[in-house]
């Protein structure tokens, strides 16, 4: 059994790839961070690596994380600067008994050390819509619509179970701030022997309920990823129903050992690629549609 998945349209390309790295007996950790670089390469994915939206002053700042589910140990950096490929970062904290995670100039001095590429991650268009919106810095700062974390959960044929997350954050974050996305267990999660979760959102309020741990946690008592994942965004959204908060904009995936994928959201539509031995493609799950759907052509063309 193999099987990968990928939040939103924008992991469709790397989660196709690496669905036949897995298929040919590749790595877990080879094909999520090879679907993941996909997508941070890609200068027109703004919420990813390359091209990213800025921070208020103007900078490109990354945070990833990256779990090896078979062995309980991450590695992870927030706030990092000019390093081409954060989750090729993360993955080579993962391993390390202590220093797994870093922030600003010890991450990036951290990349240096370990050889990984570095660039100037801002483009034109980017610095260009950071010029045109600086001014009007809305009171409260939202994820993006459509398009935000890339997080992958794979599985290979030999058992080996990984999580990984990529993203520049909110466009015109506070400078320093820290979504969900570098924080285990939060954005992140990943034990071989129950399954693999993550999340995309507004970090501030996934990390409030350590989402991604309680998702593999449900999947530990015995619920399919497709229940954990419901279950945990139920119980985050009507404790902020009870705190007078509306449900937010939270989605989530998860993966078990058997292979089976499920995912969950806040969202009218929340799509997902998923691939596997049947196949690879775009699917989608609502806030009131739970049970994942394939994705139509007409919603394939909305999704940026
Ligand atoms: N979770 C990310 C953050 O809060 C952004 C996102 O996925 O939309 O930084």
């Amino acid at each position: 059994m193999y099987q990968i998945i990928g939040t939103w349209k924008m992991s469709l390309d790397g989660i196709r790839e690496a669905a036949e790295l897995l298929r040919d007996g590749g790595s877990a950790g080879d094909a999520a961070e090879h679907a993941i670089i996909r997508v941070e390469d890609n200068p027109a994915y703004s919420s990813v690596g390359y091209g990213g939206l800025p921070d208020r002053d103007g900078h490109v700042v990354t945070d990833c994380g990256f779990m090896d589910g078979n062995s309980l140990r991450a590695g992870a950096a927030m706030s990092v600067e000019n390093v081409a490929n954060p989750i090729r970062l993360a993955r080579k904290l993962c391993g390390r008994e202590t220093n797994w995670l870093l922030a600003g100039r010890g991450a990036e001095q951290a990349a240096v050390t370990f050889g990984l590429p570095m660039k100037d991650m801002r483009t034109e268009a980017c610095m260009r819509k950071w010029q045109a919106e600086r001014a009007k810095i809305p009171e409260k700062l939202t994820a993006y619509t459509g398009h935000d974390t890339v997080c992958v959960l794979a599985l290979d044929q030999a058992g080996r179970m990984v999580a990984g997350t990529s993203t520049s954050g909110l466009f015109l974050k506070d400078p320093g701030r820290v979504g969900d996305s570098p924080v285990i267990g939060s954005g992140f999660y990943c034990d071989a022997r129950f399954g693999a979760a993550a999340a995309t959102g507004l970090g501030e309020d996934i990390m409030r309920g350590c989402l991604s741990y309680e998702i593999v946690s449900l999947m530990r008592r015995g619920a399919s990823p497709t229940e954990a994942c419901g279950e945990a965004l139920r119980f985050l959204s009507s404790r902020k129903l009870e705190l007078g908060e509306d449900a937010g904009s939270i989605s989530v995936i998860a993966l078990n050992p058997r292979g089976e994928t499920g995912a969950a959201t806040t969202l009218e539509i929340f799509p997902f690629a998923a691939g596997g031995p049947q196949g690879a493609g775009l699917q989608a799950v609502g806030k009131d549609a739970p049970q994942p759907r394939p994705v139509t052509e007409a919603e394939m063309s909305e999704q940026p």
